[in-house]
Order: C-alpha cells, then sequence, then structure tokens
C-alpha cells in the first residue's frame, strides 16, 4: 500500500490523505483549504480524478476536514462516504452553513464589482445546497468501536478521540498478499477531562500512524479548570461590575461545552443567577444532535442529566432565534452573557453585538478558540486600539480576555502519549500533518527523542508503505 498527503500537509487546514491498497483508493478526510480562502475555486483543483477515488472516510465533521466534499461529489466522485453517525448530522449543518458563507461573499464580491465590469469568479459560490444534498447521499454510517469491512483485504474501524461529537480515528487493517498490515488515521485529537466529551481513547496497535500536530511543542495552561476560569471571569464582568459578558464561539461543539459547564455553575449555585443567550440558530441545530447522540456524551454528562435533567437547558438560559430576537439583546440592559458565533468573528451574528458592545467600558469579551491572521479576533486580542466593524470605526474600549480553558486539542504532551502508547517494535513510521512547520519540528523532535521513526510528509509525495 502506498500514501500521498495532499492536504494538511505543512499546514493546518484542506486535511485530505490517500491511502492506496493495490489498485482500491482511499480518501481519509476531504477538507476545504481556507489557505486558498482568497480564491476559494482553487479547492477544484484536486490533484487526482475524483471519480479515480473508491471510498472517503471522513474522521469528523468540522469543515477543515469536511468542506470540500461537495465539490469532490460535483466533480465526480460516486463512492461512499462513512463516518460515525454524529458526524454525518453535524457535517450536513456545517456544509450547508458553508453554503451560506460561500453565498453571503458572493453577494458581496458582487456589489464591490457593480458598475466595473468585470466578473468576479473568485467570488462564485464552491458549491450549492443541492450538492451538499447529493454529498449527503452517500453518506455511510458506522458506530465507534465496530470493525467494517470495506472488501475482502481492508477493515475499517472507529476510535473515539474526543475533540468533537462523533470524533473518530480511522484505523485500517489491511490484507495484502496475504501480509497484514495496520495504518491508523487520527483525525483531530481531543483533550482529557473536557465538557461533554468523553476522553480520547487509547488506539491499538499499528504499523504507521498519521498524527495530527496542531499543538506541537505548546501545553495547555492546567492551572485553573474550565468552570473555575469561567466562575473567574462571570463573576468581575456579570457580578461586580454589572455589565455583558460576550463569549464568540463555534456554534458546534465548543457551545454546547460551554453551556454545560454554566449550567453547572448556576445549578451549584457558585455564582448568582446571570441572563445567558445562545445566538446562533446552527447551534440551537448542533444541540439537538447532542440531544439525539445523548449515549455519546461523557459519564459526568449522563449522571448530571439523571440527576438534574437535560444539560443544555437551565432557568436564565434563553436560545435565540430570529433576527428581530437577536436585535433584542443588544436592548438588554441588566448583566448578561451572550454566547454568540462566528468564533473568530468573521461574520455572523457576533458583529451586531460587537458592534454595539465594544464602546461599553462595561463589556468583556472573553476569547475561548484559536483566531486565525487576518480576522477581527486576531486585531482585537493583539490589542488594536481601533477596529474595523460593519464599515465603522471604532475605539476599543470593552475589557479583551482570552482562555484556552475550552481549547479543543490535545497538547504536545497528549499527542506525545498517543504516539508513547504505540509499540515501538512495530511502529515503522508516524507521519505528521496538520500542524505549522514550528509545531511540526517540534513534535518531530520530541517523537524521535522517544525512538520512533518520524516523517514530515511533502504534499503529494507518495510513500511506500511496506
Ligand atoms: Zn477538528
Amino acid at each position: 500500500m502506498n500514501l500521498t498527503i495532499y492536504g494538511a500537509a505543512r499546514q493546518v487546514t484542506g486535511s485530505m490523505h490517500l491511502l492506496q491498497v493495490g489498485q482500491f483508493k482511499i480518501l481519509i478526510d476531504c477538507g476545504l483549504d481556507y489557505e486558498k480562502d482568497r480564491n476559494i475555486q482553487a479547492n477544484e483543483n484536486f490533484p487526482f480524478r475524483p471519480e479515480e477515488i473508491d471510498v472517503v472516510v471522513l474522521t469528523h465533521a468540522h469543515i477543515d476536514h469536511s468542506g470540500n466534499l461537495p465539490t469532490l461529489v460535483r466533480l465526480g466522485f460516486n463512492g461512499q462516504v462513512l463516518c460515525t453517525p454524529p458526524t454525518a448530522d453535524l457535517t450536513e449543518l456545517l456544509l450547508l452553513d458553508s453554503v451560506n458563507i460561500f453565498m453571503h461573499k458572493a453577494d458581496k464580491g458582487r456589489k464591490h464589482r457593480r458598475g466595473k465590469g468585470k466578473f468576479n469568479t473568485a467570488a462564485q459560490p464552491l458549491y450549492l445546497q443541492k450538492h451538499v444534498m447529493d454529498a449527503m447521499d452517500r453518506f455511510v454510517t458506522i458506530g465507534f468501536n465496530r470493525p467494517f469491512r470495506i472488501n475482502g483485504d481492508i477493515e475499517l474501524t472507529f476510535i473515539p478521540v474526543g475533540h468533537l461529537l462523533g470524533a473518530a480515528a480511522a484505523v485500517f487493517k489491511v490484507n495484502e498478499g496475504g501480509t497484514e498490515r495496520s495504518i491508523a488515521f487520527t483525525g483531530d485529537i481531543g483533550r482529557k477531562n473536557y465538557p461533554v466529551l468523553d476522553d480520547p481513547q487509547q488506539l491499538p496497535p499499528v504499523d504507521y500512524l498519521v498524527t495530527e500536530s496542531t499543538y506541537g511543542g505548546r501545553l495547555h495552561t492546567k492551572d485553573k479548570t474550565v468552570e473555575q476560569a469561567l466562575v473567574e471571569t462571570i463573576e468581575k464582568a456579570c457580578v461586580k461590575e454589572q455589565g455583558r459578558l460576550i463569549i464568540p464561539a463555534f456554534s458546534i461543539g465548543r457551545t454546547q461545552s460551554l453551556v454545560y459547564s454554566l449550567n453547572k455553575i448556576f445549578s451549584s449555585g457558585l455564582l448568582p443567577p446571570v441572563k445567558v443567550f445562545v445566538d446562533s440558530p446552527m447551534a440551537t441545530r448542533a444541540t439537538q444532535v447532542f440531544r439525539k447522540y445523548h449515549n455519546l456524551v461523557n459519564q459526568e454528562a449522563q449522571e448530571f442529566y439523571n440527576k438534574q435533567g437535560d444539560e443544555f437547558e437551565f432557568e436564565n438560559l434563553e436560545y435565540v432565534e430570529s433576527l428581530k430576537d437577536s436585535r433584542q439583546v443588544s436592548n438588554y440592559f441588566e448583566p448578561c452573557i451572550i454566547i454568540s458565533s462566528a468564533g473568530m468573528l468573521e461574520g455572523g451574528r457576533i458583529q451586531d453585538h460587537l458592534y454595539y458592545n465594544i464602546q461599553n467600558y462595561y463589556c468583556t469579551i472573553l476569547f475561548i478558540g484559536y483566531c486565525a491572521k487576518g480576522t477581527l479576533g486576531h486585531r482585537l486580542l493583539r490589542g488594536d486600539p481601533i477596529v474595523h466593524i460593519k464599515d465603522r470605526e471604532l475605539a476599543v474600549y470593552a475589557t479583551i480576555k482570552q482562555t484556552d480553558v475550552l481549547s479543543a486539542h490535545g497538547d504536545h504532551q497528549d499527542l506525545l502519549d498517543v504516539v508513547k502508547h504505540q509499540d515501538k517494535t512495530r511502529l515503522k513510521n508516524v507521519f505528521l500533518v496538520h500542524g505549522e512547520t514550528s509545531s511540526m519540528q517540534a513534535f518531530a523532535d520530541a517523537v524521535e527523542s522517544e525512538g520512533y521513526v518520524v516523517t514530515i510528509p511533502e504534499k503529494g509525495i507518495k510513500y511506500e508503505l511496506n
């Protein structure tokens, strides 16, 4: 068999790996490459013919792993897409949201170009709702830890890795001419004791490992639990200062973990009640998916449910649906917490909340996730005194805070533990993907010093796995 890393090679986005066994071609993930954001159409240029791929295996729903699937189907892929049941449901939500983002950008592009007599191809949607539905028709779901025969020679097992509901490592057992080999793709690896999600499960012993390395060389701060960090911030922002706390959060995953943590805080009386708005229709739909797969949330959340009922509902919590109601939130002058998307502040309802609150001394903005360079979130975090929101320059008087307690990625030590669990005498090579070059190098050094062979693969190079 052989392996070619096409995406997330020495970068974070656009995960896409090709595993070939004889003539049979398996694509592991088909993510959108944001690095091509300025020309989204570049995602159409697959380095193979889409109809050549026999099957796609999807590790989890995040758009950098799933976001280019409708393009693959639109351009001729006609096999099955294999993933866990929650991944199928969450992927549908995220792909439909991608279509909305494409349409929004196309509209903006048209307005910008109007009168210039030019057709802006860069702003054309990469795919439409119809293509998302065509892609979803190809999904076949497989539960965790249930070996599934792809064909007579290849068996696939999904192992839970935390990170996001439904997220899995894909472990393949391959029989090539009577010799059995195994290879695992970690997808993204989560962390232990994460609200709502189970801890990552150890992988079985394999011959080859393709692992993410996002947090290579970096450790999460561990001096506070999620609840301690939230209590501290809410107490200052909403109780002492009687102001409002805005938490930009991804609608899928991060918001549910946040809501559950707030539920625990308020129901245990750690803080006096504070009104909480979750202002994101997609978060409401994603929460339904979490309720549907309640058997997959961690034991603590299940016990909470048994004692106190729905972990995603509590007094003073309001899910905001309509745009009209969203605007009303800005007129709510009591202390409150507003959870809204998008996490990096690029688009979404969060922009309205910032527009009305960024000049308010009694407002705190708490970042709980990564903000890429070039985003409004990044500009606020680096301390820009004036920012551009909705065609206006606004001075920043709100307090800006950040915490990594809700990061959904394992850190350097968590990643190293995954490798160290593997038998040194059996594991032949560890391929690193999904990381900036410096993170990959730091992680490669650590893996090597533990006595394993490690490769930082080059994009498009075929590696023979014997
Ligand atoms: Zn992910």
